[in-house]
């Protein structure tokens, strides 16, 4: 691990002032990425201005504007706290599926909302210092490209980049129309559709979110919905516990009697950002709820991916994963 200055900021102005300033600096708050990255050698900060002790926690009602009647987490608050929320759990049960997914019960008391959303990437090219990588070194090659690229996406890569995003909890944001609310050094406050807080890699792939250097996240906002009972969250991955996906399904269900009003279908780790499937929820509107309508959404979503040499499974199994979902998500959550 090469050497880093270490402050603890106190507030927010002072810690977005800190890392403006220093081009170099990075936010530290649970650490459960960034600490490891930089043990690697990828994550080189100079400075490391710890957010932990900042007071934006707070899981609260949205009680005004756009998303009234819809939940606020704080950026600082810790997955399990989320996860466990009663009103979390009970208005919005696919985050707290999602959550539980994800990593261990030690990571998840460790990890920050909105640490979660800025996780890089798991491809084992980025980790490995001794091979190309664009995103860890731009300009130096795509070693996944022509690798082994098993764990890799199917949809929006590009030649200079084809990994996948690896967070669980942001499937589900995703699906749920989240915004993420930031504030920069200067105090000014944006919020970001959660749809556009990603990026897709491009000629880029060394930028992983549209965040400007020095921005805070300060709140995760949930708008209200009306498909709690009929969501479920669908993990697939190589062994039971502690993998991440090889490819996940994040989907809701409005329904008017035997009808769907809107479905909300988010997938994970077949793209450098949470992929909205956006075919399949359209040919849904309207529709019968029916195992029928379900596989034509699932085709008319995966007849757009392009796989590379060895994840050609994807496909099929991207097909399987939305049945499947939609089907749970209809029974509630039950197989
Ligand atoms: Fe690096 Fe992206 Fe290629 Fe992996 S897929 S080696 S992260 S450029």
């Amino acid at each position: 691990m090469r050497p880093f200055t270490y402050t603890r900021a106190t507030d927010p102005s002072s810690a977005t002032t800190a890392l403006t300033a220093n081009p170099t600096a990075k936010f530290l708050a649970g650490g459960t990425n960034l600490i490891d990255l930089m043990k690697e050698d990828v994550e080189r900060p100079s400075a490391l201005v710890d957010i932990s002790g900042l007071n934006l926690t707070e899981i609260k009602p949205i009680a005004a504007g756009a998303a009234k009647g819809g939940m606020s987490i704080g950026g600082l608050g810790k997955n399990t706290e989320a996860a466990n929320n009663p009103m979390i759990r009970q208005n919005y049960p696919l985050l707290t599926q999602a959550i539980l997914a994800g990593a261990s019960g030690q990571i998840r008391n460790m990890a920050t909302n909105g640490g979660n959303l800025l996780q890089r990437t798991r491809c084992p090219y980025f980790y490995e210092v001794s091979m190309p990588c664009n995103k860890r070194e731009p300009g130096s090659g795509c070693g996944a490209r022509e690798g082994v690229n098993r764990l890799h996406a199917i949809f929006g890569w590009s030649e200079s980049c084809v990994a996948v995003y690896p967070s669980d909890m942001a499937i589900a944001l995703a699906a749920l129309d989240a915004v993420v609310r930031v504030r920069n050094a200067s105090g000014q406050e944006r919020s970001i559709a959660f749809a556009d807080f990603h990026r897709l890699p491009g000629d880029k792939p060394e930028q992983d979110t549209t965040l400007a250097h020095g921005e805070l996240i300060t709140a995760i906002d949930l708008p209200p919905n009306k498909f709690a009972d009929r969501s479920y969250y669908l993990k697939v991955r190589d062994r039971a516990s502690y993998a991440f996906a090889l490819l996940s399904v994040a989907a809701g269900l409005e329904m008017a009697g035997s009808k769907i009003v809107q479905a909300r279908i988010a997938m994970g780790g077949v793209a450098h950002k949470p992929w909205r499937a956006l075919k399949a929820e359209q040919f849904l509107a309207g529709k019968e709820a029916t195992e029928e309508n379900f596989k034509r959404a699932a085709d008319a979503e995966m007849a757009a991916a392009k796989p590379l040499e060895h994840n050609k499974f994807k496909v099929e199994l991207g097909n399987r994963s939305i049945v499947l979902a939609l089907q749970m998500a209809m029974n509630g959550g039950k197989a």
